[in-house]
């Protein structure tokens, strides 16, 4: 995953060791030496992170973080500001701030490319969502409505063994929000079956581990998009890293710090409302014009306003796209042996598998009969051949739940994946060679995946 990252420090020695870091692993790297220049870069390059140093001549990095926060053009960029000290007195006012997250000098590597990642996980989702908004917005609809939330109290998990945290948690946040409250992993996933905004994990749980928790938050579908907060000892990287890469979404060094706990929990509140909130506009306000009835999936006229914004996009920022079509095997023989209501409900069934094996910020849509198409944004060649076999294998793998039909209905789909490239010049271009190897993959005796030559 190739991005753009701002370091921004008045030294350059620190700029300049930054900067070999993050080149090292790939990342594009821009780089300014005060806050004017800062600000510049940022409404300039577009960076999707800003890593930004505190103590600075001029304008210190508070008042810098606070300008990229109110500018409706760049609020959304993730802010790393980079403290001297681990004081909480820093972060504090870096939270005021509106920073989304801190590293404390001398930069550890682990915390450097967990944070990176991590957040530029968060940042891409966002963008994806918005564009989608983008798009319902130009079709007419409504977009993102600024209304307040309807008040509703955000449901908190708590999942922490050491009673002393468990009580400053409690004495912290339970005036705000609903708690619940459990001390082991098995209690922890009996507490599921509700909803929670934030569910907050220490990964010392005693006897248990507190990241196969969070594992598990992960891999089921009413927990995937739940924002998790980590809690870890200071220094524990080996942990850090692989809790950021089950997905937790932010964490926190104990002994805690009320203040920052107080911060982190409201804002992995908001952001996820956030994401609700744009989640749902969408799925509300898709009229009948852009959605297909049979499968509640997007239609074509939506697939091409969209499609045609996510390629400037994915131009504009140097990032692979990829679609697959996905085209059910001999599905004439479906209709013609068990009728077409069955054949209706083979199509509902692989449209919600569909939606389920994808990322939120991927796309599916119904290009017409047995026919569907999954965009999916800052994705490569390797990494679209990947997911579509899982898929095809899963297609032939779990058979199809139509009624009257004893164990289901075994089908099989054929696909076709294709990653934009210099010679496609329009939506269609890129679309058309995935429907070529589509092809080729039906030529060559279905259930199987070709990729377009690049
Ligand atoms: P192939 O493996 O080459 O794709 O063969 P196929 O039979 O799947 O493809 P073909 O294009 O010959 O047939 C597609 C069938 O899909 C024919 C059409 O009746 C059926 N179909 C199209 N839309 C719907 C629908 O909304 N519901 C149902 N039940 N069937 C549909
Ligand atoms: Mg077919
Ligand atoms: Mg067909």
């Amino acid at each position: 995953m190739s991005a753009r990252i701002l370091v921004v420090d008045d030294q350059p020695l620190n700029v300049k060791l930054l900067e070999a870091k993050l080149t090292a692993e790939y990342y594009d790297v821009v780089t300014a030496a005060d806050g004017v220049e800062a600000l510049e870069k940022a409404a300039d390059v577009r960076p999707d992170i800003i890593l930004l140093d505190v103590m600075m001549p001029g304008m210190n990095g508070y008042e810098v973080c606070k300008r990229l926060k109110n500018d409706p053009e760049l609020d959304h960029i993730p802010v790393v500001m980079v403290t001297a000290l681990d004081a909480s007195r820093d972060r504090i006012r870096g939270i005021e701030a509106g920073a989304d997250d801190f590293l404390t000098k001398p930069i550890n590597d682990v915390a450097l490319f967990a944070r990176v990642r991590s957040l530029l996980r968060m940042k891409l989702a966002l963008d994806e969502l918005r564009l989608r908004d983008n798009v319902s917005l130009q079709l007419g609809e409504l977009g993102t409505s600024d209304k307040d939330d309807d008040g509703a109290v955000g449901r908190i998990l708590v999942v922490e063994n050491n009673p002393f945290d468990r009580k400053l948690i409690e004495s912290e946040l339970a005036e705000e929000y609903s708690l619940t409250s459990v001390t082991s992993s098995e209690d922890a996933l009996a507490a599921l079956i509700e909803p929670y905004q934030l569910i907050i994990v220490s990964v010392d749980l005693g006897e248990d581990d507190g990241l196969r928790v969070c594992s598990q938050i992960r891999s089921r579908d009413a927990t995937r998009n739940t924002p998790l907060l980590m809690l870890i000892e200071e220094g524990d990287d080996h942990h850090l890293a692989k809790g950021l890469d089950l997905g937790v979404n932010d964490y926190l060094y104990k002994p805690l710090d009320k203040h920052e706990l107080i911060a982190r929990t409201r804002n992995q509140i908001r952001h996820h409302r956030y994401q609700e909130r744009l989640r749902g506009t969408y799925h509300r306000t898709v009229s009948m014009a852009i959605t297909d009835s049979l499968t509640g999936l997007y239609n074509r006229h939506y697939l091409d306003s969209h499609l045609a914004a996510v390629l400037d996009r994915s131009r504009t920022d140097g990032r692979p796209l990829a679609v697959a079509i996905i085209d059910i095997d001999f599905f004439k023989v479906v209709n013609d042996t068990h009728g077409h209501a069955a054949g209706d409900q083979v199509l509902r069934e692989l449209a919600v598998r569909l939606e389920k094996s994808i990322r939120a910020s991927d796309l599916v849509a119904r290009l017409g009969g047995e026919e569907f198409i999954v965009v999916m944004s800052d994705t490569d060649m390797d990494t679209a051949q990947a997911i579509t076999a899982r898929l095809c294998r899963d297609v032939e793998a779990e058979p199809f739940a139509a009624s009257l039909i004893d164990g289901g209905l075994a089908v099989t789909a054929s696909i076709g994946v294709a990653v934009i490239d210099h010679r496609d010049k329009t939506p269609d271009d890129l679309v058309h060679r995935a429907d070529v190897a589509l092809y080729e993959a039906k030529h060559n005796g279905r259930n199987q995946v070709i990729a377009a030559l690049g």
